[in-house]
């Protein structure tokens, strides 16, 4: 696959994000330059801290850089009005985390209709539930499911509004690996059968081999990119 040629979907350029707290900053991005291409699956690599979901966040309209250019298509989300951002948000991108973050009195149905309910063109909550292996699970409540199903909640729960985009920040910390190949080929699955650009940060360098390519994090820059011309199953990783 030639990976460049297809059409960018994220350009960044130059980003920094420096937090202030008192008198002391914190330069968590220090000028990323960066492209993600339409239907690509990215790994982001990096040692804790060093700026990994910062990234995440600033793609996603969760955060805005401090400097430096963040495009989407032709929008430019650094001079985007809050209303703009907020769209961008509710339509064009879900976000897996590591804590599922769902809400224990909803059945998994409902915790995914929450998202469809203001979706443009949303697929149905059991339609979402079936992508990921969940149909016979539709009515039970996240403490009657394990982490794995319940990670799976919230990956239809973030597809279920057919983004552009999946932004997963650490989908699999808190799983263990039988469960994380699950979770991880349910990503690989909606990638390839939904076309969505899905970029996965990990700690896990093992999981890049599933991805189309790696990006790793250094102090806030990018330090390498590495294509992967043979991505393989998540069954496959040695993990
Ligand atoms: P990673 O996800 O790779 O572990 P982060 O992007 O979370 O790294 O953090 C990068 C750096 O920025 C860290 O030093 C972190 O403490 C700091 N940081 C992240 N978010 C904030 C924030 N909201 N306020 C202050 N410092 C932050
Ligand atoms: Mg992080």
């Amino acid at each position: 696959m030639d990976t460049p040629s297809r059409p960018v979907v994220f350009r960044l350029e130059q980003v920094t994000r420096t937090f202030r707290m008192g008198d002391v900053e914190i330069q968590a991005l220090r000028g990323v330059d960066l492209e993600l291409y339409e239907g690509e699956f990215v790994v982001l690599l990096g040692a804790s801290g060093s700026g990994k979901s910062t990234l995440l966040n600033i793609l996603g309209g969760l955060d805005r850089a401090s400097s430096g250019i963040v495009q989407y298509r032709d929008t430019d989300l650094g001079q985007a009005s809050e209303r703009v951002l907020t769209d961008f948000r509710r339509h064009h991108v879900g976000f897996v985390f590591q804590f599922y973050n769902l809400i224990p009195s909803l059945t998994a149905r409902e915790n995914v209709a929450i998202v469809t309910d203001i979706a443009r063109a949303p697929m149905s909550p059991d339609e979402a539930l079936a992508l990921v292996g969940l149909e016979q699970r539709l009515d039970h409540f996240p403490a009657q499911l394990s982490g794995g199903e319940q990670q799976r909640v919230a990956i239809a729960r973030a597809i279920a509004k057919n983004p552009a985009v999946l932004l997963c920040d650490e989908p699999t910390g808190a799983l263990d690996s039988k469960t994380g190949i699950r979770v991880l080929e349910v990503l690989q699955k909606i990638n390839q059968e939904l076309g969505t650009t899905t970029a996965v940060i990990t700690h896990n360098a093992v999981i890049a081999n599933m991805a189309h390519r790696m990006i790793r994090l250094t102090d806030g820059r990018v330090s390498e990119i590495a294509d992967n011309p043979s991505p393989v199953a998540p069954t496959e990783l040695q993990w």
